[in-house]
């Protein structure tokens, strides 16, 4: 007997979710710099929502709309000051969409 198993990406479950933006009060930033230190450089690969992003002079910057408030970015970058992490005000952030 076979059983047939949907499979299903992560990029898919994703995309289930919801992003509600509060204009103009990003829930975190990063601190400005000339250079990005190490960690901050990691957000650019480890952001499951891929809001970290190199501008075209190296820097770091974010777009946090799709942000997950996984904490991954906290971890890493908060206690340098290499970021300024705080939840959405409420009403606002992500929607999560389960089963
Ligand atoms: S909290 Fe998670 S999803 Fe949001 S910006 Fe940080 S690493 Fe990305």
């Amino acid at each position: 007997m076979t059983i047939a198993v949907a499979k299903l990406r992560v990029e898919d479950k994703l995309y289930q979710n919801r992003y509600l933006v509060d204009p103009g009060r990003p829930h975190i930033k990063v601190r400005p710099h000339q250079w990005p230190s190490t960690n901050l450089l990691a957000l650019t690969r480890v952001c499951p929502a891929k809001c970290y992003e190199l501008n075209e002079k190296g820097q770091v910057e974010i777009t946090v709309d799709g942000c997950l408030e996984c904490g991954t970015c906290r971890l890493l970058c908060e206690k340098s000051g290499d970021i300024e992490w705080n939840y959405p005000q409420g009403g606002f952030g992500v929607l999560f969409k389960f089963g």
